[in-house]
């Protein structure tokens, strides 16, 4: 009998969730991005489920080659562009459109050898200052790619880096205006954050929006907002059962390093999941769980297999009970991902890409 860890992807959230995205943008198409292996979740398991998207947008050649793999035909989008120049010819091969954010990568394309004329997405830096060209620059770049044979069309992206918060997306938004005035091209601009929170806007919506976290049910902009206020649904639970309860007296410690101290007798129970399964060792006592669907906490550190949970509110709960590290439970109580992340200083999308290699998962509808 395996461990009885269990990660499950839920595919109708996935959908629910894209066609949430659709809502908010309803005259964009809508790039998947599905890099990090669809945070987390795995390509070949969200697929079917989002095949609405007009495209899926990642990183990795190798993902890019999984997604023609299972068989779509539609638009791929390298959200970083090629690394070097054989690149080039699996972009050709399996015609993939990529981002064009530096001098290198233009030297490449127009030293390579192609029967078919590719389609980029040149990449403004409008304040990120991570990929791209300063707005000063923008223009010659364009240029140079417009003249070359190998380009058949341009399209300009950008990304922002306050579209979750208070700063807002309004700064970069005018320096990408005003640097793309008289460019042609298709316009793509908007993450989650900016999608769900700038939705009004249509200079932001552009011709493509690329949501990611969205899609996979968590709120782009937690503790502002979380999944439920923006119509979104959990597409990754992770669960386990109970496997040991102790009854603690009062002054007995739970734990590595003795962290938690029950102040009066105190049942708990010992949950089969810890670090490896990737849940974060850095939640401390007082953590979200769910027991049979109720909610409870975290008591003492997470252990490399193990963690404690308080059973008080579940005083039924005993060896095998479910207990839902975040996600959907049995009796349909949701405990969002968010507020596990937020315990542990992180963010769901560390969550969910750190699910470890040893939690099987499986794929509901
Ligand atoms: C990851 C990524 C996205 C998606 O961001 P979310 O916050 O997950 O919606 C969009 N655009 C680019 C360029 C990215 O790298």
């Amino acid at each position: 009998m395996p461990r009885p860890i269990l990660a499950t992807i839920h595919s109708e959230a996935l959908r629910h969730n894209l066609a949430r995205m659709r809502r908010a943008a309803p005259d964009a198409r809508i790039w998947a991005v599905v890099k990090a292996n669809a945070y987390g979740h795995g390509i070949e398991r969200v697929f079917d489920a989002l095949t609405g998207a007009d495209g899926f947008a990642l990183l990795d050649l190798a993902e890019a080659e999984r997604v023609r793999t299972l068989g779509w035909r539609g638009p791929i989008l390298l959200l970083e562009g090629v690394f070097e120049p054989r690149d080039l010819e699996l972009c050709s091969r399996l015609g993939l459109w990529h981002a064009v954010h530096c001098d290198e990568q233009i030297d490449m394309l127009a030293a390579h050898k192609t029967q078919v004329p590719h389609r980029v997405f040149l990449k403004m830096n409008s304040g990120m200052n991570r990929l791209g060209y300063r707005p000063s620059r923008f223009r010659s770049a364009w240029s140079r790619l417009a003249a070359l044979p190998q380009v058949e069309e341009i399209s300009l992206m950008t990304h922002f880096s306050d579209a979750d918060g208070a700063r807002g997306i309004e700064h970069q938004l005018a320096l990408f205006q005003e640097a793309s005035r008289d460019l042609s091209g298709e316009r793509s601009l908007s993450n989650s954050a900016a999608t769900l929170r700038h939705a009004g806007d249509p200079r932001a919506r552009g011709d493509w929006v690329r949501p990611g976290i969205a899609v996979y049910g968590s709120a782009p902009d937690f503790p502002d907002h979380d999944a439920a206020h923006w119509e979104l649904q959990p597409t990754m639970t992770l669960a386990s059962r109970i496997l040991a309860v102790q009854q603690l007296q009062p002054g007995d410690t739970v734990g590595y390093g003795s962290s938690f101290t029950a102040a009066a007798p105190l049942r708990i129970g010992v949950v089969a999941c810890g670090y490896a399964d990737g849940y974060p060792r850095h939640c401390s006592t007082g953590t979200p769980v769910l027991v049979e669907g109720v909610r409870t906490r975290l008591v003492g550190r997470v252990s490399m297999d193990m963690v404690a949970v308080d059973l008080t509110p579940v005083p039924q709960a005993g060896f095998g009970s479910q207990v839902t590290l975040w996600g959907r439970a049995g009796n349909g109580a949701v405990l969002p991902i968010d507020e596990v992340a937020a315990s542990a200083g992180t963010l769901s999308y560390e969550l969910m890409c750190a699910l470890a290699q040893r939690v099987p998962v499986v794929v509901a509808e």
